[in-house]
């Protein structure tokens, strides 16, 4: 195991491809979710906006001098593609990750954690929903707390599994939830019952990071 993992511009291009490829297999399962208890696009959604971002990576990653750079234009791309209220709030996700690693090229794991962090709190600072609101931060919210206490830890795929572990169980938590935000809100009790589709969307997002992490881990290990 190395390290200090050093995730560089080339990390976070492969992970946002391979975003773009989930967005094709998970389309129709969170647009099945977003059709129980919202208007049934979620996953129709993400497949836009990620299919804009694969499609214009090779331009993005050329003129992009450093890694906030490119995920700032990647979530610009999401910000202007996307319809529904996951598109601004994906988008500013990607906007605002970079904010605590302004200028550099590559990043340790311990910068990564503070990334998610920061684009999690942007996805708050839009949205203003709250834990328990039955919303994609019911996911993200349990990782991205268990994600900060532990990013100086020597065992970083350790640490990335426990935060995936912890956003999945957070989506599931949603189940039995009224939802306080979001079209879902309207349903009231019938939304019980339910999972929120972009609390499922988010955790299974994240996961691409934690893959392309045991890639990178892999490759380093050599
Ligand atoms: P729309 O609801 O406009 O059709 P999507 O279907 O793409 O957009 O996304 C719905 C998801 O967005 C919900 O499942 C929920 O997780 C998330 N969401 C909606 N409103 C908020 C909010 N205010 N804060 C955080 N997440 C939200
Ligand atoms: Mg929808």
């Amino acid at each position: 195991m190395a390290e200090k993992a050093m995730l560089d511009k080339q990390f976070f291009k492969e992970a946002l491809l391979k975003m773009a490829e989930l967005s094709e297999t998970q389309r129709d399962y969170w647009t099945a979710l977003d059709s129980a208890i919202g208007d049934g696009d979620h996953g129709i959604n993400l497949s836009i906006g990620f299919r804009g971002i694969s499609a214009q990576m090779d331009e993005l990653y050329s003129s992009s001098a450093d890694i906030p750079t490119l995920l700032k234009k990647a979530g610009m791309i999401l910000l202007s593609k996307v319809g529904g209220a996951s598109g601004p709030l994906y988008g500013s996700f990607f906007m605002k990750m970079g904010t605590p690693v302004a200028g550099k090229e590559a990043v340790t794991f311990s910068e990564f954690a503070d990334m998610i962090q920061a684009g999690v709190t942007a996805i708050q600072v839009r949205g203003k929903a709250e834990l328990k609101d039955k919303t994609m931060l019911d996911a993200l919210l349990p990782g991205v707390e268990y994600l900060q206490t532990h990013k100086e830890d020597a065992d970083v795929l350790s640490v990335m599994e426990q935060t995936i572990t912890l956003m999945h169980e957070g989506a599931d938590s949603t189940i039995p939830l009224i939802a306080k935000k979001g079209r879902a809100m309207r349903l009231g009790e019938r939304a019980v019952g339910a999972k929120d589709p972009g609390s499922e969307s988010s955790w299974m997002l994240m996961n691409v990071f934690y893959e392309a992490l045991k890639t990178q881990q892999a490759g380093a290990a050599v």
